[in-house]
């Protein structure tokens, strides 16, 4: 998914509770991208921020508009923060931005690259009660990373980052995202997250979004080489990793025990609103790309008229997830999963309700799960005959 780190957060309280409109549901988590440039180029970004890498510009979220719409979205049910970028860090107020936060008692989570963090910054952020922070490091070498990343000596300031993250406490996640050229390197960034002391290693691929489009023709894994990588992930680098593993891959890949046990990472769209650095309120950060998916302004509007009476969310609410199209309307899984990625697929297809492309491909090419299928019962019949053909051994004329 186009999120790099993706928290469950369930709603605590109901619409009901909240006394909100009927089929309006709790806005839980407002994401922030903080800044619409980043100090660092890199070939798979699926917002494609301008390149600054001094912060010298201003394409940089208005505070009064954040505590604008923290006041507004609390009486909705607002309990946590995402600040995203763009590169956040390069906002020249980010400290009164996390104060701000803080003094709300909202969850902070914060998605860096880690190149502008030092110690001083991550005491800060320990102190204003950051609860969770991710830096992506795209392969185990300076010449792997800095490669994708579009500037050299990120790999080093990126792990500097990290260095003084885990200094003051934090389980840093560290993701990487795949590709051709970093593959081999899957061991070697797990060895190298725990070495830091990271408390996670995530691993997702390249999203067909933003400058993403173009890197994942050239350099996109194949799916059934992504699926043959989860395999190698669940069965042989998770028995012998210190760190936790997170691999992106659809529910209906994930083995049972794992949807059982695991408080797996998801993103529950119907209760996001995303704000871009300019103040427009979007459904997250695609609005960065497709326009048609702002819903508003925080300069002229109010975030609650927003969440209670745009169209383009109550189009949401009405497809996600009980219209998704194809293989995701099919699937044991819709309602949790809810497509992934709408934004993804509403990128490639031009509709909320597509389904997800790597479970769209799986289908065709017959890899998808059956078991993860809502059967009819002609359906069912014909699966069980086939099992039986398959287990009957031939007898010899
Ligand atoms: S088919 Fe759709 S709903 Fe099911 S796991 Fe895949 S993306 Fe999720
Ligand atoms: S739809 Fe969800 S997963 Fe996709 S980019 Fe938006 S918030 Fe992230």
């Amino acid at each position: 998914m186009p999120c790099e780190e993706m928290t469950v957060q369930a709603p605590s309280q109901t619409t009901r509770e909240l006394n909100l409109p009927e089929g309006v549901p709790p806005l839980t988590s407002l994401y922030l991208y903080v800044a619409g440039s980043c100090n660092l180029a890199c070939r798979h970004c699926w917002i494609a921020p301008t390149f600054d890498p001094n912060g010298s510009n201003d394409q940089f979220v208005k505070l009064e508009y954040v505590e604008k719409a923290i006041r507004e979205a609390k009486p909705l049910g607002l309990r946590s923060v995402k600040l995203t970028g763009g590169e956040p860090v390069l906002h020249p107020q980010f400290r009164e931005l996390v104060a701000l936060i803080s003094e709300e008692e909202l969850d902070i989570i914060i998605e860096t690259n880690g190149t502008l963090v030092d110690d001083d910054l991550a005491e800060y952020m320990k102190q204003k009660g950051v609860s969770f922070i991710s830096v992506s490091v795209d392969g185990a070498t300076a010449e792997v990373h800095d490669a994708l990343r579009g500037v050299w000596g990120s790999y080093q300031d990126a792990l500097k980052g990290i260095r003084a993250l885990v200094r003051v406490g934090y389980p840093v996640q560290l993701i990487c995202t795949l590709h051709r050229g970093n593959v081999s390197q899957m061991a070697e960034v797990v060895e190298l997250g725990e070495s830091l002391g990271c408390g996670s290693v995530k691993f997702n691929h390249v999203q067909r979004v933003g400058r993403g489009d173009q890197f994942a023709k050239q350099q996109g894994l194949e799916i059934p080489k992504i699926i043959k990588l989860y395999q190698h992930v669940e069965n042989e680098l998770l028995l012998r990793s210190k760190v936790r593993i997170h691999f992106d891959i659809p529910f209906a890949f994930y083995p049972i025990r794992k949807l059982l046990n695991d408080s797996l990472g998801r993103c529950s769209v119907r209760n996001i609103l995303g704000m871009l650095a300019g103040g427009e309120l979007s459904l997250c950060g695609i609005g960065v790309t497709v326009p048609e998916l702002i819903y508003g302004h925080m300069e002229n509007g109010n975030l609650r008229e927003v969440w209670y009476d745009s169209p383009g969310l109550a189009h949401l609410r009405e497809q996600i997830p009980s219209q998704l199209e194809g293989i995701c309307g099919q699937c044991l899984h819709r309602d949790l999963c809810q497509g992934v990625c709408v934004a993804n697929n509403f990128h490639v297809a031009g509709r909320l309700n597509a389904p997800y492309q790597f479970c769209d491909y799986a289908e065709m090419t017959g890899l998808f799960p059956i078991s993860r299928k809502k059967q009819s019962n002609s359906e069912k019949e014909e699966h069980d005959e086939k099992q039986r053909i398959a287990v009957v051994p031939a007898t010899s004329g």
